[in-house]
């Protein structure tokens, strides 16, 4: 697994302090393997203990979050935040409410964000958050009591210049609105504490779309070096059908391809015919509905019970957009044996190590979360620059700006993989071209 023993004592001193930590492992150790050859060739940073103390987090904060229901019965959850790494920036990083939060998931999303924050070329460190509270079939009202109880809790340990949350799985505009309103209450302070606010109270044009959008401005830069090929004619399978899924699904179909299936932790849809994505935003985003319903509003178009089957839907370009671990070594192949060429990942670590190393061993341009889906924190960046300066920027010059950003993140990650020999691992290119920066900036600071 490790090529040096360094590597290999830290990740197996990792797995001593962190026993029940799989998803936190797993993202540990596919970081590691990428860096023990930028560590082999600056032997000074084993003596500094540069692994040892990138993968320690800075912060971990757990906390009980009492709300009341709509009946009135008492309902206790747990919250979380890691704050991860600080060298280069404020802690910035998502808050994800799902049942199956836990410490683990925490840290894996936490330690990813911090390489992904560094890639947007941004000033932003790392951090995660959230709550193993179920936004599914809660009312408006459960929803605001539960994320006041939150940042009654959160507001002490965040701040426009320390740490700023923003929305992931089951965090979006709404409970972004509540959770706002009540560090604003507590604090008497109207600050930039949270990206991902709504237009009227300092959030950014873009915001909304900047991930899928992002996600494929990648994936067009990569077909564009790699296989000299674009969006254009191809067909596309999208995973989730949450923001990021119906945001990567406008994008894709803009840039001329035709994206044929979307799914939710229950089934995929599959329409031969090109999704219509207004029936999407229609299901999803306003009635909060499941995507089942698809297949009853649209004629020809199929639902199948079971999410995992939507990898075996052949197509050209596939983009996992739901959760981790949602597409294994089996799905990798079933895909490249049915001819994809791209797998970029807009979900944070939804293939398994084994699959990604499939799909580089196999030349499939493969675009690693944190480059990939690095649009929406960037652009969660953007929002805090248009705060700071009591500005706000046109639709069209925050995604000018993402544009950029996005092909950039491609061009610095392909040009670490050009130095590791195989143009295709941009796994290890993504690492590596977001930790120099992080590093350099711990060593100078001192420990
Ligand atoms: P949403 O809550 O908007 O949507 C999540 C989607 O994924 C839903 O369709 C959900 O279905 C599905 N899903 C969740 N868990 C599972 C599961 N176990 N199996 C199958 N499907 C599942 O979240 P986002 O779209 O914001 O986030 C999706 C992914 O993208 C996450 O990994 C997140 O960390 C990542 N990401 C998000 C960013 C953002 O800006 N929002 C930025 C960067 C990464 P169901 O309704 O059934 O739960």
């Amino acid at each position: 697994m490790f090529k040096t023993k360094y590597a290999e004592k830290v990740y197996a001193e990792l797995v001593a302090k962190n026993k029940n930590e799989a998803e936190f492992l797993q993202a540990a150790q596919e970081i590691l393997e990428s860096l023990e050859i930028y560590v082999e060739k600056n032997p000074e940073l084993e003596k500094k203990k540069i692994l040892e103390r990138f993968l320690e987090p800075e912060r971990f904060v757990q906390f009980k979050v009492v709300w009341t229901d709509d009946k009135g019965n008492y309902q206790i959850n747990r919250g979380y935040r890691v704050q991860y790494n600080s060298a280069i920036g404020p802690y910035k990083g998502g808050l994800r409410f799902h049942p199956s939060v836990n410490a683990s998931i925490i840290k894996f999303l936490g330690l990813e964000q911090v390489l992904k924050n560094s890639l947007t070329s941004l000033p932003m460190g790392g951090g995660k958050g959230g709550s193993d509270f179920d936004p599914k079939g809660k009312s408006d009202t459960e929803i605001m009591r539960f994320c006041q109880s939150f940042m009654t809790e959160l507001y002490r340990h965040i701040g426009p210049d320390t740490d700023v949350p923003a929305g992931d799985i089951g965090v979006g505009g709404r409970e972004i609105g509540y959770l706002f309103g009540q560090y604003k209450r507590i604090r008497n302070e109207f600050s930039g504490v949270l990206t991902g606010k709504g237009l009227t109270f300092g959030g950014s044009l873009a915001r909304t779309e900047a991930t899928g959008y992002g996600l494929c401005y990648f994936a067009n830069e990569a077909l564009n070096t790699l296989k000299k090929t674009d969006f254009k004619g191809k067909t596309v399978v999208i995973s989730g059908s949450g923001n990021v899924a119906i945001y990567a699904t406008e994008k894709a179909t803009q840039l001329g391809a035709k994206v044929v299936a979307l799914s939710d932790s229950n089934g995929y849809v599959y329409d031969k015919n090109g999704i219509q994505l207004d029936v999407v935003k229609q299901i999803k985003e306003v009635e909060r509905g499941r995507i089942c319903e698809y297949a009853k509003r649209v004629k020809n178009a199929e639902y199948h019970e079971g999410s995992k089957g939507i990898w075996s839907i052949p197509c050209d370009i596939a983009l996992p957009c739901a959760t981790q671990n949602e597409l294994d070594l089996e799905d990798a192949k079933t895909l490249v044996k049915n001819g994809v060429i791209a797998v970029c990942e807009g979900a944070n670590m939804p293939s398994t190590l084994e699959a990604a190393k499939y799909f580089i061993q196999n030349k499939i341009v493969f675009g690693p979360a944190k480059a990939a889906n690095a649009g929406g924190v960037a652009t969660s960046g953007l929002e805090m620059t248009q705060n700071s300066n009591r500005l706000s920027w046109t639709f069209e010059e925050v995604d000018a700006k993402l544009k950029d950003i996005m092909i950039n993140i491609f061009k610095n990650s392909y040009a670490k993989a050009l130095e590791t020999g195989n143009a295709f691992d941009l796994l290890t290119g993504a690492n590596i071209a977001g930790f120099e920066k992080v590093c350099n900036a711990m060593l100078a600071q001192g420990i």
